[in-house]
């Protein structure tokens, strides 16, 4: 089957790593024609915008996209390209599988079990911009609602943030992470919050996966508190499959599991919604390697595994997934981020690993 697919190689080492990712398709002989969207940095000089209407214009037509890391101009009134996709697109759910391959660094002593899906929130929680400035020598009418309503006195020197979270903002992200585990034929999901302490807030949220979970008799459902949680993952990782988390839990605990797995070069993602899709590493654009031919491919490539998944092309996927593994698992052909220091072998550039794993898909 055809599929035409936007591409966003994006900034710094995107276009690297972009290059190697689109070997690696082609060598898998699936047909994608390439939809290219230059965004970011790269095209402010021309189009005055990092996000020019014309890419979300492609990924509406085409409803799956695989993006490069981009860079939003820090302090001209840009906002992040990535929060205006996410927002444009309805993306409300972020997706993180974190697993180890042997042979990427990790400090875990037996890292081989770890296979998690992270699925995070993307729309609510204290992301939400609500946020309301220290307001000492002027009248505070949040102050004065805040006294009336909960019965708290906060001094005037106070920041405030809101933290939003909906019965329908939940009960969507928990839908989400129980029809990915039955897809992909995962077997537990955990729901995790603060719901002992954020009793309205979090405690919606754990109620709102706790009613999902019973329309998913096939699949276990627990839930978990997330300090709980940040020590059962460094101490017992492989015992989670899926997790999904509010927004900010899920944001800190992707980049902990992460770091489990091997750190940023080898961490995929995506951003999904009930129509869109964008697949992207998690890692930024790496200003300080970019043309160097020193980035890892493997978080995009990983990525792209993911979108080939979604766009029902399992066994490319696969196969991509198996060479991407194997390259890594042997050590000869990696960049220098997956060195070992017992490794003596020199690395290789991003150019050279990716001729390495198409070599793998060709023989495979
Ligand atoms: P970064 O991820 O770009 O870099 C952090 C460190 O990790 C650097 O030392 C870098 O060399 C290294 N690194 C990152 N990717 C690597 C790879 N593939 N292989 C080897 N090493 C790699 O984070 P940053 O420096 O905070 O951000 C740089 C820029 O990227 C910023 O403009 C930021 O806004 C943007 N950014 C974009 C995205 C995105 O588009 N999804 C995500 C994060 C950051």
């Amino acid at each position: 089957m055809r599929h035409t697919i936007t591409l966003i190689p994006g900034d710094g080492v995107g276009p690297e790593i972009a290059q190697v990712v689109k070997n690696c398709v082609s060598a898998l002989g699936v047909d994608i024609d390439w939809d290219i969207q230059q965004a970011g940095a790269s095209v402010m000089e021309k189009e005055k915008t990092p996000l020019p209407d014309r890419v979300l214009d492609s990924i509406a037509k085409n409803k799956v996209a695989l993006k490069g890391p981009v860079e939003t101009p820090v302090g001209k009134g840009f906002r992040s390209v990535n929060v205006q996709l996410r927002k444009n697109l309805d993306l409300f759910a972020n997706l993180r599988p974190c697993k180890y391959y042997e042979g990427a660094r990790s400090r875990i002593t037996d890292p081989s079990g770890i296979d998690l899906v992270i699925v995070r929130e993307n729309t609510e929680d204290l992301y939400a911009g609500i946020e309301f400035m220290e307001s000492c020598g002027g009248d505070n009418p949040l102050l004065t609602f805040i006294r009336e309503k909960a019965g708290v006195e906060l001094t005037c020197d106070t920041g405030i943030s809101i933290k939003p979270i909906s019965i329908s903002g939940s009960e969507r992200i928990a839908t989400f992470a129980f029809e990915y585990a039955r897809k992909y034929g995962r077997k537990k999901v955990t729901g995790i919050d603060k719901a002992n302490i954020m009793k309205l807030s979090d405690g919606l949220f754990m109620k709102a996966a706790e009613d999902v979970s019973k329309k998913y008799p096939d699949i276990i459902y627990e839930h978990k508190l997330v300090d709980n949680m940040c020590m059962q993952l460094v101490q017992f990782p492989e015992k989670y499959d899926v997790l999904v988390l509010p927004n900010l839990y899920g944001d800190i605990i992707s980049d902990l599991a992460a770091g489990l797995i091997g750190g940023l070069g080898v961490a995929p993602g995506a951003n999904m919604g009930n129509e869109y899709a964008v697949f992207e590493a998690t890692h930024g654009s790496a200003p300080d390697i970019a043309g160097q031919d020193k980035a890892n491919p493997v978080g995009m490539l990983l990525s792209a595994v993911l979108m080939l998944s979604h766009i029902n092309e399992a066994d490319a996927a696969h196969q991509l997934e198996r060479a991407v593994a194997d390259v890594v698992r042997e050590g000869a052909s990696v960049t220098g981020d997956l060195k070992s220091k017992n490794d003596l072998r020199p690395p290789v550039g991003t150019r050279e690993m990716g001729e390495a794993i198409v070599k793998k898909i060709i023989a495979s």
